[in-house]
C-alpha cells in the first residue's frame, strides 16, 4: 500500500488524530497540507512530515470559514500541484446536558463538526470531478451511530456526519470520488484527557470496549490510510468503526 504522487489536505491536524493522520499519510509518500486554527502549530507538524519522508505546506484554516477553505483549497494546489485526498478531521466536542447547552454551543458544535466538513467537501468537489477521482474520508465517530448521554448536539453532527457520507458516496459514485467515514471508539487525545484521567470513568469506558485498551491515534491513521488508498478503490459509503469493539456489545 502505497500513496505516491498523492496530495492530502488534513483538518485539525496540528495535533491528536489529525496529526497522527497527516504522519501516516506522509509516511506512505502523500504530501501533506497540514491545516488547523494555528499557523504557527501547523508549522510545528512539517518537520515531523519531513522525517516522514515526505514534504508538506502548513496552512491556517478555521473549517467555518469558507474564505479560509477556499484559500486552503487553492494554497494545495499551488503549492503541492494537487488534492487527492480531503480528510475531514477537525472536530469538537462540549458534554453538557442538551438544556445547559449555550445558543452558542449549540451554534459552534454544529459550525464546526457539521458545516465545517460540508465546507471543506464541498471546496475540493469541483476539483476532483476535472480529474475523475478523489477520496474523501470523514472523521465521524461512534457517537454518530449511537447515542452518549450528555453530548446531544456532538451526537447529532456525527450522525449527520454519517448520513452525507453514504449520500455523498451515491453523488458522487459517478465521479469516482470514495466518500467514506471512519467512526473512532474512545481514543488517547486531548478531547479525552479529562475522562482518562479519571480512573473511575477509563475503567468504565474500558468494560465497553471487548479489546480492552483505550485507542490511540494511530488506530485512526491507519484505519484513514487504506481508504485512501488504491486498495480501497471499489468502497464507498462505509462507515467504518475503529473502536476496539465497542459497537459489537
Ligand atoms: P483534538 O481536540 O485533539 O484535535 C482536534 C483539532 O481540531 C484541534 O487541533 C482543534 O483545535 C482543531 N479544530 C477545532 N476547531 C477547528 C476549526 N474550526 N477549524 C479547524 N480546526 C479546528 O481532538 P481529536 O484528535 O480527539 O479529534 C479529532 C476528530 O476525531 C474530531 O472530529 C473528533 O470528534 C473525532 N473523534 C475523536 C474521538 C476521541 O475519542 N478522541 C472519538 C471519536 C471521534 P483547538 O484545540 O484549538 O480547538
Amino acid at each position: 500500500m502505497n500513496l505516491n504522487r498523492k496530495v492530502a489536505i488534513v483538518t485539525g491536524a496540528r495535533r491528536g488524530i489529525g496529526k497522527a493522520i497527516a504522519l501516516k499519510l506522509a509516511q506512505l509518500g502523500a504530501k501533506v497540507c497540514v491545516s488547523d486554527i494555528s499557523q504557527e502549530d501547523c508549522e510545528a507538524v512539517l518537520p515531523e512530515i519531513k522525517e516522514a519522508g515526505s514534504e508538506g505546506v502548513a496552512v491556517k484554516c478555521d473549517v467555518t470559514n469558507k474564505e479560509e477553505v477556499a484559500a486552503m483549497v487553492q494554497t494545495t494546489k499551488e503549492v503541492l500541484q494537487t488534492v487527492d485526498i480531503l480528510v475531514n478531521n477537525a472536530g469538537i466536542y462540549i458534554q453538557k446536558p442538551l438544556e445547559e447547552m449555550s445558543e452558542e454551543d449549540i451554534d459552534k458544535v454544529l459550525a464546526v463538526n457539521l458545516r465545517g466538513a460540508i465546507n471543506c467537501t464541498k471546496a475540493v468537489i469541483p476539483h476532483m470531478k476535472e480529474k475523475n477521482s478523489g477520496k474523501i474520508i470523514t472523521i465521524a465517530s461512534i457517537a454518530g451511530l449511537v447515542g452518549f448521554a450528555n453530548s446531544s448536539i456532538y451526537c447529532a453532527t456525527k450522525g449527520a456526519l454519517v448520513n452525507l457520507t453514504r449520500e455523498l458516496a451515491a453523488e458522487l459514485g459517478p465521479n469516482k470520488i470514495n466518500v467514506n467515514a471512519v467512526a473512532p471508539g474512545v481514543i488517547d487525545t486531548a478531547m479525552t484527557k479529562n475522562f482518562l484521567e479519571n480512573e473511575e470513568i477509563k475503567k468504565g469506558l474500558l468494560a465497553n470496549i471487548p479489546y480492552g485498551r483505550i485507542g490511540k491515534p494511530e488506530d485512526i491513521a491507519n484505519a484513514v490510510a487504506f481508504l485512501a488508498s488504491e486498495e480501497a478503490d471499489y468502497i464507498t459509503g462505509v462507515i467504518l468503526p475503529v473502536d476496539g469493539g465497542w459497537l459489537t456489545l
